[in-house]
């Protein structure tokens, strides 16, 4: 049952394209590219040399042109289903592991039946599934939605314990006396730097990332991408950015610190790389040091840091799918801002404390630890990371010292991008120390908004 749940997720994007070929029902796919495809396919899982995919536009995919709620682009809940008993059928003749992933990258990403992330990381993919056992129902479950099948969810219950300590009485906040002294903050986030970006290009290409010069002209009557950017499909120059921050260094009198809430790169992720993703967050930390020598910096990490985008391991995986090369490059970058008793957190799963003032304690989450996006999480991790335990402990020392806090992260609780059992966890730890956690501050969104959060008071 392993061998065949591995083998079913693997060929996944290749047999959606090949599960008609012996039905009575209507082909979803032009003959041509389906034998094509069959041809490649057969010859990937018989061990032959595959040596390219059959150029088709990925446009020009039918399933690629049915984008839906699915997590997978495309795919229905009866393709799934039927994908999955059609890659048992060849998981019976002993496909390996190689030969499948071979074929499922090249193919999806040629055809544009899967994000680009899954794409990329099919591997990853492949390695989670490795470790569950699922029926058909559970994958296409989670593949599609809960209306497909009875969705796998190893996070649905779990319950972080509170400290015994009462929650104290809750006392209605009172206003700073005028000419209190005030601290200001400077909130960047979601830079997403693109070093190609070329005014005039084509700023609406159809895929995630548009406005580089391999886009193009722009259609006629329609304008090219903005000299400093631009609102349709495209990322920030990086004289933008320079002319961003040498405007604030000359406001700097204007806010005493800086928070910075992740996602540096651009959305081009099927071309980023560990090395990529460290080179930048180098450049980018160096950057703040040269324009802003004297402010603390206090950042967090987004969910485009890693390469594949969103994959965030647990530590207990290692080897080349470890995650310590990110974290280990975030200490390395963070240390220009923050001492060295965070180090330790950080290397372990991107997250730390610090009091930079007397009185306000800042907390840095790493909120990949409820990233739906996140693969990782299916192997049925409570509490990635330890992190919600730990920031009971920090939360509850901050109260027992008075202190003030605020919470610091990237994807925001409780929207759709952050587990839901998390979320209630989460939601549960804000409760209890409601008069300890007096901000909280997340980017990921790209939109200025706030939340409001429950609470078990009347
Ligand atoms: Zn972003
Ligand atoms: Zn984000």
């Amino acid at each position: 049952m392993k061998q065949e749940t591995v083998l079913s997720v693997a060929i996944l994007t290749v047999a959606t394209l090949l599960i008609h070929s012996a039905s009575s029902k209507p082909l979803l796919f032009e003959s041509a590219w389906r034998e094509a495809l069959r041809r490649n396919f057969v010859a990937a899982v018989e061990g032959l040399e595959h040596h390219s995919v059959v150029a088709v536009s990925p446009q020009a995919s039918p399933l690629a042109a049915q984008a839906g709620s699915s997590r997978l682009r495309g795919l229905t809940c009866e393709v799934c289903k039927e994908v999955v008993s059609f890659a048992q059928y060849w998981s019976e003749r002993g496909s390996t592991h190689e030969q499948i992933e071979k074929l499922a990258t090249t193919t999806c990403i040629y055809l544009g039946i899967e994000t680009e992330r899954v794409c990329i990381g099919i591997d990853e993919v492949l390695t989670v599934f490795e470790n569950l056992i699922l029926s058909p129902d559970e994958v296409c479950g989670i593949l599609v939605g809960s209306e497909c099948g009875t969705p796998y969810d190893p996070l649905a219950n779990w319950n972080i314990s509170l400290p015994d300590t009462p929650k104290p009485p809750v006392i209605p906040h009172v206003l700073p006396k005028p000419g209190a002294p005030t601290l200001r903050v400077l909130h960047l986030t979601d830079i997403h730097l693109d070093s190609s970006y070329v005014p005039g290009s084509k700023a609406d290409c159809g895929e995630p990332l548009c406005c580089r010069a391999n886009d193009g002209k722009p259609d006629p009557g329609n304008s090219g991408a903005g000299q400093y950017g631009d609102y349709r499909d495209c990322d920030t120059p990086l004289w933008t950015l320079e002319l961003l921050f040498s405007h604030l260094q000359a406001k700097q009198d204007e806010f005493d610190y800086i928070l910075w809430t992740g996602d540096l790169p651009a959305h081009d992720i099927w071309n980023q790389t560990h090395s990529s993703q460290t080179e930048l967050l180098q450049m980018l930390s160096t950057m703040l040091v040269k324009y802003f020598p004297n402010k603390p910096i206090f950042p967090s990490l987004g969910n485009h840091e890693s390469a594949p985008v969103n994959s965030f391991p647990p530590r207990f995986v290692k080897g080349s799918q470890s995650i310590s090369w990110l974290y280990d490059a975030l200490a390395d970058s963070w240390k220009a801002w923050l001492p060295e008793e965070t180090m330790t957190t950080i290397r372990q799963g991107a997250y730390y404390t610090v009091s930079p003032y007397p009185g306000l304690r800042i907390v840095s989450i790493n909120m990949n630890t409820c990233n739906n996006e996140n693969w990782w999480l299916l192997l049925n991790m409570t509490d990635p990371y330890g992190q919600l335990a730990w920031l009971i402990q920090v939360l509850q020392k901050a109260e027992d010292n008075k202190e003030k806090v605020h919470i610091v992260g990237h994807i925001p609780p409780g929207i759709t991008d952050c587990l839901k059992a998390w979320s209630h966890n989460y939601y549960k730890i804000v409760d209890r120390y409601e008069s300890t956690i007096t901000g909280q501050f997340f980017g990921h969104t790209h939109k200025d908004h706030y939340e409001l959060m429950g609470c078990s008071r009347p």
